[in-house]
């Protein structure tokens, strides 16, 4: 038998992802307080990431990148739905969400 590792619980294409992402095109409301972008005040249309280490990232149509302490894997795993696309890089995964 091979030795495989056993403690991934996740899909094993998540193993060769940066992380998982998806578009959000409604006011984002962390809180009760509609996110906006530090850097240009946008507030819809987010590319949210979600990482290996399970921090989640927004980002802006603009491209600015902020990190969200509020979310986590599991607030992406709720609002995400099914992942269909696994993605090599980011830069990939943008194309795809055509940002
Ligand atoms: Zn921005």
């Amino acid at each position: 038998m091979p030795d495989l590792p056993s403690a991934d619980l996740g899909a094993p294409s998540r193993q060769d992802a940066e992380g998982v992402m998806m578009r959000w095109m409604q006011p984002l409301v962390i809180e009760g307080e509609v996110r906006t972008c530090p850097e240009c005040d946008v507030y819809r249309d987010w590319i949210v990431f979600c990482l290996r280490d399970d921090s989640v990232w927004l980002r802006c149509p603009a491209g600015h990148q902020v990190q969200e302490p509020h979310l986590d894997a599991a607030w992406f795993n709720r609002n995400s739905g099914p992942v269909d696309h696994w993605h090599p890089t980011l830069e990939d995964g943008l194309r795809h969400l055509g940002h």
